[in-house]
């Protein structure tokens, strides 16, 4: 890509043109060696104006009413005078299998608006790859204007993790009186909710609903919370009648509020980006090294020798680092 091009492309996704936005999500979706390259220049051109938005992570099991809720609280949100971008993080996708989240007749209504942005998943390359695209797709949102950026996963496998870890706020939604078991509690993933929302809390789940909210409110008396500022709320909302989505969105900017005064959003950033420079090292040097020759040659004997249990893991990942690097360390 020329500078002349670079430019005018970065001043296109900063109008908040919705095809040159879209445009430079797939080139940075792209694995192809010269797009990674023009994908970088690009995002390099972008960062000044990156980090406006409030980032949402909106995760639950499959069905618990995700697009829903999320069409419900994205429209509101255009409603108040917001820009709302929507990111998917599916972890089916990610290995290649069909799309739980891929259905492009999701969120219709909010896709119809002007002032949204619904983008699927990107496909394969695993979660660490899927993770990296949607932490440059937040960038470009943000640079295109939008100020809300809202990041979605479903509730399996280790993606609520991944997204954890690159939104400012980690909402759970809960399905109203799904078992006994608390959902999510024996995961793990309760402990790292900001906010837990159960939805479906109208006509005959109402009931359920709200004794649902009662339990986890319960739970979070015996969890520590991540934050000396924020102590983690359970609300109910009902995406299908329109209540409890306002409540929801004061609870987040209330959240916003007393994180941004303590200078804990600024932290979690700075801590997520460190954290992303370092995944993306590691995925460079693993490709690089699969990539030598030196390391090709060698390769199927250690292999071998760890298949059959003769060879440590780690005496073999040694082995290989040292075929590349082992030169250059020594010399330090
Ligand atoms: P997702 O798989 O988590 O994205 O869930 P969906 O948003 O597709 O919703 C799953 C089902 O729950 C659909 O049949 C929805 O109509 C229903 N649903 C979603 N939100 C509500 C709600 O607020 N109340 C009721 N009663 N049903 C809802």
């Amino acid at each position: 890509m020329s500078a002349d091009d670079l430019h005018s492309r970065a001043e296109a996704v900063r109008a908040g043109d919705r095809r040159a936005l879209a445009r430079a999500i797939t080139l940075v979706e792209s694995t192809r060696r010269q797009d990674r390259d023009a994908a970088l220049a690009l995002l390099d051109a972008l960062m000044p104006a990156t980090g406006g938005a409030l980032r949402l992570g909106i995760s639950g099991a499959p069905g618990v009413g995700k697009s829903t809720f999320i069409e419900a609280l994205g429209l509101h949100l255009i409603a108040d005078g917001h820009r709302v971008a929507v990111l998917a993080v599916d972890p089916s996708s990610a290995l290649g299998g069909g799309a739980i989240l891929g259905d492009k007749t999701r969120m219709a209504d909010l896709a119809r608006e002007a002032r949204a942005f619904i983008r699927p998943s990107p496909t394969g390359g695993g979660l660490g790859g899927v993770a990296r695209r949607t932490r440059d797709a937040i960038l470009i949102c943000e640079a295109a204007g939008f100020d809300v950026v809202i990041v979605e996963t479903v509730g399996v496998g280790q993606s609520e993790i991944a997204v954890r870890d690159m939104v400012d706020m980690f909402i759970l939604l809960i399905a109203p009186a799904a078992g006994d078991e608390l959902q999510g509690i024996k995961r793990g993933i309760v402990e790292i909710a900001d906010l837990l929302v159960v939805t479906k809390a109208d006509g005959e789940l109402g009931r359920e609903a709200a004794r649902t909210r009662a339990d986890y409110q319960s739970a979070l008396h015996l969890l520590r919370p991540a934050s000396a500022h924020w102590t983690p709320k359970v609300l109910s909302c009902s995406a299908l009648e329109d209540t409890g989505i306002a409540e929801m969105w004061q609870a987040a900017c209330a959240f916003r509020q007393a994180m941004d005064g303590a200078g804990e959003i600024a932290a979690r950033r700075r801590a997520q980006a460190l954290h992303a420079m370092w995944a993306e090292v590691r995925d460079g040097l693993e490709a690089e090294l699969k990539a030598s020759p030196e390391v090709a040659r060698r390769l199927p004997a250690i292999e071998a020798e760890v298949a059959s249990g003769t060879l440590s893991p780690a005496a073999a990942a040694t082995r290989l680092l040292d075929a590349v690097v082992g030169a250059a360390s020594k010399s330090d």
